[in-house]
């Protein structure tokens, strides 16, 4: 069949979909819809190959990149969706999609990696990329723990079982715009050290990135670990002095445990986490693995695990100091 056939017939447009819905941007979910079909089309485009590959959107919202992809003629498209309000919307577009596309309501957070892409897709390793694509335009709150998610399921071999996979995500962020959040952007390579290659997939569209997962990942506890601590550091604690997230790493009154950490790494514990730059961040990461593999049990103190152990203000209280710590003393 010619490419053309397979387009999306006409629809009404996004902004009449929200209109008809009525699709408010919901603040809590950090949702902003994307209108302009000329923009998303280019997004899809830089985002790689689509037509024949099976595709996963995450966080379609009313379907404006869904379109977008639609017309590329993928394989396949699957849709996790956390917002039922869109559920309508998205429904239509699978009606009029050429292609199969099979949407799931709820958090990819929870979403089971097991059988997101067909079998027949599963490569070695060695075979290079398979045809699969995950996009997103996803809050960034979401998009890093779901790196970590997938590298993870890959590690475990839960997206193909026996199947360690190459991957290719292409998020759009629109908060990476942001000065302060482009070292956390840069993190997920810099600290990972699990093979991410990360680039900013077009001048003219910043804030559209791709991580591709080039090598075999191993145990990667210690950089999930690393990853939420960045998180935290950076977004949480960003004003404070960068051995306040730091203590979230160590069990409670182990300053020692801190200040070594920095010192190991060659970071003044005073810097606020905005401050630093990726490779002191990175400097940061090497050396709490360093020590966790030094102190057998030190990793089991993660950040989940003590909550609320070590809040800030847990800190200067057992530093005996207000809300600053002074190391020049
Ligand atoms: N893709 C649409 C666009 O570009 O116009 C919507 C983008 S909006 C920034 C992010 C979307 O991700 C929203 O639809 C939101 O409901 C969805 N979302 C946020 N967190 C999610 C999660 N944990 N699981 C699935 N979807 C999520």
């Amino acid at each position: 069949m010619a490419a053309k056939a397979l387009r999306l017939p006409p629809m009404p447009s996004i902004r009449d979909i929200i209109k008809l819905y009525k699709l408010r941007a919901l603040k809590q979910l950090s949702q902003n819809f994307l209108f302009e079909p000329r923009l998303t089309d280019k997004i899809v485009r830089n985002a790689g190959t689509i037509t024949g590959n099976e595709v996963c959107e995450v966080g379609p919202g009313p379907g404006s990149i869904t379109r977008s992809i639609l017309n590329r003629r993928p394989a396949r498209l699957v849709l996790i969706e956390k917002d039922p309000r869109f559920t309508p919307c998205l429904d239509m577009l699978a009606q009029a999609s050429p292609c199969p596309v099979h949407f799931h309501l709820g958090d990819v957070m929870s979403f089971t990696m097991q059988n997101m892409f067909s079998e027949d897709r599963r490569r070695d390793w060695s075979e290079g990329l398979p045809g699969i694509r995950i996009i997103g335009n996803l809050p960034f709150n979401v998009s890093t723990p779901l790196i970590i998610k997938w590298i993870q399921a890959i590690s475990e071999n839960l997206l193909f079982p026996k199947h360690k996979r190459q991957l290719v995500v292409s998020l759009l962020e629109r908060a990476c715009v942001k000065p302060i959040l482009r070292p956390y952007q840069l993190s997920v390579q810099e600290f990972g050290q699990i093979c991410l290659a990360y680039r900013d997939m077009c001048e003219e569209m910043p804030g559209l990135y791709e991580y591709t997962l080039e090598d075999t990942p191993g145990d990667i506890e210690p950089e999930a670990v690393l990853f939420s601590w960045v998180d935290t550091a950076v977004f949480r604690y960003r004003q404070k002095q960068v051995y306040k997230p730091a203590s979230l790493l160590f069990p409670k009154r182990k300053r020692q445990l801190v200040v070594s950490l920095l010192e190991r790494a060659c970071v003044k514990p005073v810097l606020r986490p905005y401050q630093l730059s990726v490779q002191e961040f990175g400097q940061i990461c090497l050396a709490y693995r360093d020590m966790c593999e030094e102190m057998p049990g030190l990793y089991e103190y993660t950040l989940e695990d003590t909550p609320g152990d070590i809040e800030p203000e847990a800190v200067a209280e057992q530093e005996g100091e207000g809300d600053e710590i002074d190391f020049n003393k």
